[in-house]
């Protein structure tokens, strides 16, 4: 079914426990298109867009963010997803053509191609310094690891679940595109009871594959109302988000002046110009020898 939405939260038994669902689908489609992901880092890269939009749901300021990073030793190198307070993401992995074969279940191995490493959570609140929270990655799968993230590191007991389908597609120009993708997480609030513990643990083991739910038609409320059934859902929020990227002229002057003005002014005389790619839309930036001038001197 065709929402006017596709991310919403939620409380349910008297405030105890919060959710948040999203209809990824379209974001992660972009994402492919924008990176030319093998199916493997599509869903990777989507797993990782999609637990980004659920972690939103804890910034409250319109400037906040937060980035899930994860470093892992497997063929796609690192994964970076950030998200603003809607649910609005952007991300690239190291490697998107990194390609493993289906795992052993005849699904994508994201696991594999994530390895071992280290997931790392950084949220800009607009304070002094960013918060930030590193734990061991579990299993590679991302919500998983995210799951565990967010108990060891944050204290908050939490279900997360994201997925990406990936199916063949004749028109799209890689061959296949995206079917299905989003996620949920359910976050249980300080005292709250060991059986609401147990009743929602329960119902997230129930649920059938998030990627199955949303390809049959579900909307972000169905799967809260399927999830939370008899525990007295009431919805909050719900938006609309996308892929965004935040780029700008001035982002990429500020990133050109950082390598620092000695190693600029050389660039500017060898190179008679700069280049520079954002890793999140690749838009190329082009500075000439007179924008770079300006930039170094600071005339405008
Ligand atoms: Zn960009």
């Amino acid at each position: 079914m065709k929402t006017d939405y596709n991310i919403i939260t939620g409380i349910c038994a008297d405030g105890m426990a919060r959710v948040i669902a999203v209809d990824s689908t379209a974001t992660v489609q972009r994402a492919l298109e924008i990176h030319n992901t093998t199916p493997v880092a599509t869903a990777a890269l989507g797993r990782t867009l999609t637990c980004a939009s659920l972690l939103s749901s804890g910034l409250k300021n319109d400037t906040d963010s937060v980035t899930l990073s994860i470093k892992g030793d497997g063929p796609i190198g690192g994964i970076l997803a950030v998200s603003d307070r809607f649910g609005n993401v952007r991300g690239y992995c190291s490697d998107p053509r990194a390609d493993l074969p289906l795992n052993s279940e005849g699904k994508l191995d994201v696991g594999g191609a994530v390895g071992k490493g280290v997931l790392t959570v950084i949220k800009d609140l607009g304070l002094k310094e960013p918060y930030s929270g590193t734990t061991e990655l579990v299993s590679g799968e991302i919500a998983q690891d995210v799951t565990y993230y967010l108990a060891a590191s944050e204290q908050i007991p939490s279900a997360v679940a994201a997925g990406v389908l990936v199916g063949p597609d004749e028109n799209a120009p890689a061959g296949y595109s995206v079917i299905a993708a989003g996620g949920y997480m359910v976050q249980l609030m300080p005292g709250a009871p060991d059986e609401l513990a147990d009743t929602i643990t329960a119902a997230v083991g129930a649920m059938l594959p998030v990627t199955t739910l949303i390809g049959a038609g579900a909307t972000p409320d169905d799967i809260c109302r399927d999830l939370l059934r008899g525990l007295d859902y009431k919805e909050e929020t719900r938006g609309q988000c996308g892929y965004r990227c935040v780029c700008s002229r001035e982002r990429m002057e500020a990133g050109l002046l950082s390598v620092g003005k000695r190693e600029l002014r050389q660039i500017m005389l060898e190179d008679k110009g700069a280049e520079t790619v954002c890793h999140f839309c690749n838009k190329i930036y082009r500075f000439d020898e007179n924008d770079l001038w300006k930039l170094l001197t600071g005339k405008r």
